[in-house]
């Protein structure tokens, strides 16, 4: 047996980004910059203010209450087409620009009018107060994204903002899905003896979406040599990379072995990885470079071993820099148990955060690897080292699988309120 991170380290660095390409901003969250974005103009573009309220010069404010006569108005979208001269107000609203000879607002909660004609400012207003200037999130000829961001909301608004249509990306890797196995039958109808229906292509291509990669459906393919190469041969030809599951384990009928090991050249490696479950991996390469990943065919193991192997490599193709989920710290609810094998266990477990700030784990069901009820209920795989597990009230450090299970089950933060 090898270890997680030898396998690992067999894995990933067969799994090379994916040549970049030019996307449109819309259609590319999640995706990762392949080059870096420069700013072609400032955000704000121009002087603007953060309020309603009167455009002035500050000194005119300088002995408050002070009385200013209100020479025009400027809403957000207009230009302004007077200027604010001395003893002058103009009146303004949040988002339009600043008028020649303003240098600040004064917010209208903090005015009192008597006609069209005159404005009180009641408090001192300084140089730049409720101004927005020019270029202040970001600056013209600024490198506002580097390469290697992974765009969120947050770089689509900026990139909007900043009129960009398109950025060069690693695109997502596309996956091709196959299960193989002659037990194997598609879900509708009824159960033939002695068949399955698969379960593992439906759940692997929703990883796979789940992680933003392209999911391309393969079907299932017996256990039969000729079928299972023309299977991966037309896969490899139309996908970036390629899971399976099933065949890598030490069963009679493992012509997957047979067939990828022809195909691969024989850079396919049949491993045994001292982990629980996900214990027999196949990974290789066919084609010209194209990844295999050979899961197992327990349901649990297969995505598991997704976890651990396939996502962490198809990150590397879609250029991310972050590979792996992240690793918490939390504490056990109750025993956690397990028996000495040589192994690492990863037990399926649900972690809540509670309201202290602990993060508390148990398990989410039944641990068989071929219980994958407990997989739908886990938002977590607690990392059970070899060894008799972890009492209650132990430490124990989990790969946090989905962050919105964490929060609380009912509405709301549980954060202070705030008076003004
Ligand atoms: P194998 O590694 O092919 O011997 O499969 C190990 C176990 O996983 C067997 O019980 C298979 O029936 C089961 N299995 C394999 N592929 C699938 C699948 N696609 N869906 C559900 N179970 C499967
Ligand atoms: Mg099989």
């Amino acid at each position: 047996m090898i270890s997680v991170e030898e396998a690992r380290s067999f894995v990933l660095p067969a799994c090379l980004p994916l040549t970049p390409r030019q996307m449109a901003v819309d259609e590319a969250l999640g995706c990762v910059l392949a080059r870096e974005v420069v700013a072609g103009e400032p955000i704000p573009p121009f002087a603007n203010s953060a309020m309603d309220g009167y455009a002035v010069r500050a000194r005119d404010t300088t002995a408050a209450p002070s009385l200013l006569a209100v020479v025009g108005s400027v809403m957000a979208g207009q230009s302004p087409r007077v200027a604010v001269g001395e003893g002058e107000a103009v009146r303004i609203m949040t988002g339009a620009p600043l008028p020649p000879g303003a240098d600040a607002v004064c917010m209208i909660e903090r005015t009192r009018t008597q006609d069209d004609a005159t404005v009180v400012v009641e408090v001192r207003v300084d140089a730049g107060t409720n101004v927005r200037h020019p270029g202040e999130d970001v600056a013209d000829g600024e490198e506002v994204f580097g390469a290697g961001s992974c765009l969120s909301p947050g770089h689509v608004g900026v990139l909007a903002a900043l009129g960009v249509e398109t950025v060069l990306v690693h695109h997502r890797p596309v996956v091709g899905v196959l299960s193989t196995g002659d037990e194997l039958v598609e879900r509708g109808g009824s159960l033939p003896p002695g068949k399955i229906r698969d379960s593992n292509r439906h759940a692997l291509l929703a990883q796979v979406r789940q992680s933003n990669f392209e999911a391309v459906d393969l079907g299932i393919v017996g256990d039969d040599a000729e079928e299972l190469a023309v299977a991966f041969e037309r896969g490899a030809a139309r996908c970036d990379a390629l899971v399976t599951s099933g065949g890598v384990s030490v069963g009679d009928l493992d012509m997957v072995k047979v067939v990828l090991d022809k195909l691969s050249a024989g850079t396919m490696r049949w491993m045994q990885v001292a982990v629980k479950p996900g214990k027999p991996l196949a990974f290789g390469t066919v084609a010209s470079g194209t990844p295999v990943f050979g899961l197992p065919g327990n349901p649990v193991a297969a995505l598991v071993s997704f976890e651990l192997f396939a996502r962490p490599g198809l990150r590397r193709m879609a250029g991310q820099r972050r590979l792996d989920r992240p690793v918490l710290s939390g504490v056990a609810e109750v025993d956690l148990h397990r028996r000495s094998d040589g192994t690492l266990h990863l037990m399926r477990a649900t972690a809540v955060s509670d309201p202290g700030g602990a993060v508390l784990v148990r398990p989410s069901g039944g641990q068989g690897s071929h219980m994958l009820r407990a997989m739908a209920g886990a938002n977590c795989l607690a990392l059970l080292p070899d060894g008799p597990g972890v009492p209650a009230g132990g430490r124990v450090e989990l790969l946090l699988l989905d962050a919105d299970g964490l929060g609380p089950e009912t509405a709301g933060f549980g954060l202070p309120e705030a008076r003004s």
